[in-house]
């Protein structure tokens, strides 16, 4: 078994159990991507058992902090088993789940989604890499299904020096697929759409704001980011008079269109807008167009602390335009997912994009990613999606 010593002082994070160690902290060691090494301080006490990473700043990962526990396939049975069981725990009211999240779930660098009866898994560090096999078995087995897709092809695979790919690991099926989540249909498309194929994290919050919807009978809305439609399709399910939905994405909007027709929704009732948001919102400014209700959902402007400033800049640049097309006694929702920007800082940007606007509101919401997107205590950086709910007074 290899060994990697830390510099000292650098055991802290360790021993407080999370599970990076940065390039930096390590004095001695290393072996091959994705290899199992025995992580040690700087006077030779065990601190983790980790994934050892040679492309990647981050260059381990903890699998466990447990000196007895061995690394091989029934160590990833059971935490399989242990992430999928604990969904049964939480309140999910859909078909679409994400049954593992990363190093919230003990098993840093993997995500899998189940769609259905079928998984979506994407494999992000040089430790679940080497896994896949065991992992895919073990996935297979703990759900009873058959059928597993990869989403490997995130650039963040990059980082670990490991390629792009995609495509069947276990059986073969329908790429195009209809999800029942909360009260309605989707349908998502697990090889092109984003990530796995659908944002399963504002799951809650597209539930929220048809609940709003119903409660204070919003007229106009304004879907910004609206992707393939999921605000939209509960806005309107919801009783919304007409929705406006803007996304930069030809197919992602004719896949929200269809998910209209999909929940037998009027579409007279919506307008899709191919366009940038940015511009869009000042244009409606310009117009003197207004609404009841705005959602914000950009995409990820800040992946990491080192983005955060010009990544500020652009989520006050557009809550500023969306609070000012905001009718007196409209509502709205508005998202960070940045990894890179606390909730107390997107919090700050909301409130100095408000006054900037000239206008005040009551928050009356704190929201976060769906449950089966866990934070956990000893990796706060699961805490990425964060958002509030501006009522303007
Ligand atoms: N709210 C959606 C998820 C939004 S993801 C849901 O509930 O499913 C972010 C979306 O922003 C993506 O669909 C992407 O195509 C779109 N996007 C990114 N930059 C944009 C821009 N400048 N203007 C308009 N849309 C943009």
């Amino acid at each position: 078994m290899k060994t990697i010593r830390l510099r000292e002082g650098k055991e802290r994070s360790l021993l407080r159990r999370h599970p990076w160690i940065f390039e930096s902290a390590i004095a001695r060691g290393g072996a091959d991507a994705g290899e199992t090494v025995r992580v040690e301080s700087s006077d030779g006490k065990f601190l983790a058992w980790a994934a050892f990473s040679p492309a990647s700043k981050i260059r381990a990962r903890a699998w466990s902090f447990d000196e007895v526990q061995r690394i091989d396939a029934a160590f990833f049975v059971a935490a399989c088993r242990y992430a999928i069981r604990a969904r049964t725990r939480f309140d999910i009211q859909s078909d679409g789940q994400r049954l593992i999240h990363g190093e919230s779930d003990g098993l840093p660098g993997l995500i899998v989604d189940r769609y259905g009866d079928t998984l979506v898994a994407q494999f992000l560090s040089a430790g679940a890499e080497r896994w896949k096999s065991v992992l895919c078995d073990a996935l297979l087995a703990e759900t009873g299904l058959s059928k597993l897709y990869e989403r490997s092809d995130a650039s963040s695979r990059a980082l670990e020096g490991l390629p792009e790919v995609a495509g069947w690991l276990r059986g073969e099926g329908p790429t195009d697929l209809v999800l029942g989540e909360h009260g309605w249909k989707l349908a998502i498309n697990i090889a092109t759409g984003h990530k796995t194929g659908f944002y399963l994290d504002q799951r809650d919050s597209r539930k929220k704001f048809a609940d709003y919807t119903r409660r204070l009978g919003f007229q106009r809305v304004l879907n910004c980011f609206c992707y393939t439609g999921g605000f939209t399709v509960a806005a309107l399910q919801a009783g919304a008079g007409h929705v406006t939905s803007i996304d930069s994405s030809a197919p992602a909007l004719q896949q929200a269109a269809a998910n209209l027709a999909l929940n037998a929704l009027d579409g007279a009732r919506a307008t899709w807008l191919d366009a940038d948001v940015n511009a869009s919102l000042r244009r409606f400014g310009d117009e003197g167009q207004r609404f009841d209700a705005i959602i914000l959902d950009p995409p990820k402007f800040a992946p990491t602390v080192a983005h955060a400033e010009r990544a500020a800049r652009a989520y006050k640049d557009i809550n500023r335009l969306a609070f000012k097309i905001l009718e007196p006694g409209g509502v709205l929702f508005t998202y960070s997912c940045s990894g890179g920007i606390s909730a107390d800082l997107f919090h700050k940007i909301v409130a100095s994009a408000g006054t900037d606007a000239g206008v005040d509101g009551f928050i009356s919401e704190r929201l976060g990613g769906a449950p089966d997107h866990p934070m956990t205590i000893c990796f706060p950086e699961g805490e990425y999606l964060k958002g509030l709910v501006v009522m303007r007074k």
